[in-house]
């Protein structure tokens, strides 16, 4: 049985991430040579065909290099990356370019994910040539039509990336990830780099598509406010772990994890009260040197011995779609 919050009916999952990962050596300055820097330390995540799991964490707490090795574009240090029943992914050009059709990714910053001398119509154009999904004929009436699912004018292809608007480009740049027919679409902070008015727009222009287009999306992101409305599932990570994952309403309406409630208080809704409003103190440690036990404690109200002196907080599966790190939740049973 895989340990994820995933359940297993229905068509299998197009990522799964089993016990990944991702470590880097980094020199410290202070004469001691490289130390090792656990960016995700043990990520285990599932996402089936069609869904959107919502990944969520402070800056620095892993979740870009988890998608960097979703993409392979970091090796990862150890564990499984299956992709659409792959796990066989080398660096050899046909692997990559494989890779590449099956999973592709939008960035944060759209100003500069385009070439600024290539036309709109090369940057689309040109993923369907490398993959080739269309001939050339076809190719024009392709970028059209790319163009119109995502808002835009179909003469916006003559144009160039420095005549549209910040939230133009990340459409430009959602139609050129959707245009190979990926099955898995990375967003990696699609919104944060763009102007507040525009941000609730293009979450939805990615909602629409992932139901028009049956892709499946991972949305990353330090803010659960951006991933609330989105994603039917949702993965809290911590300092390279993930400390809490389940169903969107079972995170929202019965948070386990005090570092999600944290993150839910942070969402500026007076209807949530219910929850408390616990702040999060502190800045988050650095990865080079977690804090023992759970890495959580020198911010958790909630701390006790065990947190600081333990081991890490195992898992404890809530409901089939529910589980979370945290050793209150098995507080009484340790306690008898
Ligand atoms: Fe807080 Fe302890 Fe739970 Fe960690 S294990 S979140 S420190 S109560």
């Amino acid at each position: 049985m895989t340990d994820t919050a995933t359940r297993q009916d229905g068509p299998g999952p197009v990522l799964r991430l089993q016990d990944l990962h991702v470590h880097y050596e980094v020199r410290t300055g202070q004469g001691f040579g490289q130390v090792p820097l656990k960016a995700v330390d043990g990520v285990d995540l599932q996402i089936r065909p069609g869904e959107c799991l919502g990944l969520v964490g402070e800056s620095g707490c892993g979740k870009s290099s988890l998608a960097q090795a979703v993409m392979g574009l970091v090796p990862a240090t150890s564990g499984v990356i299956e992709l659409d029943g792959r796990t066989d992914w080398d660096r050899s050009a046909a692997t990559r370019l494989a890779r590449a059709r099956t999973v592709q990714m939008v960035f944060q910053d759209p100003f500069s994910s385009l070439n600024p001398r290539q036309s709109i119509a090369t940057s689309l154009g040109g993923p369907l040539r490398l993959h080739g999904v269309t001939n050339r004929s076809e190719r024009a009436d392709r970028v059209a039509e790319m163009l119109r699912k995502v808002g835009l004018n179909p003469d916006a292809a003559r144009r160039y990336p420095h005549e549209f608007s910040g939230g133009q480009r990340q459409r430009i740049c959602i139609a050129r990830a959707l245009i190979v027919d990926p099955k898995l679409v990375v967003c990696d902070e699609p919104v944060s780099a763009l102007d507040v008015s525009i941000r609730a727009q293009i979450i939805n222009l990615l909602l629409q598509l992932k139901d028009e287009l049956g892709v499946a999306l991972l949305m990353i992101s330090h803010d659960l406010g951006v991933v609330e409305h989105m994603s039917d599932r949702i993965a809290v990570m911590y300092l390279g772990r993930i400390v809490e994952e389940g169903a969107w309403n079972a995170i929202f309406s019965d948070p386990a994890h005090p570092y999600t409630r944290t993150l839910i208080s942070a969402i500026p809704d007076p209807e949530r009260a219910d929850i408390g409003h616990e702040r999060l103190r502190g800045e988050a440690p650095s990865a080079l040197a977690p804090p023992p036990g759970c890495a959580f404690h020198p911010r958790c109200t909630q701390a006790f011995a065990p947190c600081r002196e333990g081991a890490v907080p195992a898992f404890t599966r809530l409901a089939e779609d529910h589980r979370a790190r945290c050793h209150l939740l098995t507080k009484d049973t340790e306690s008898r």
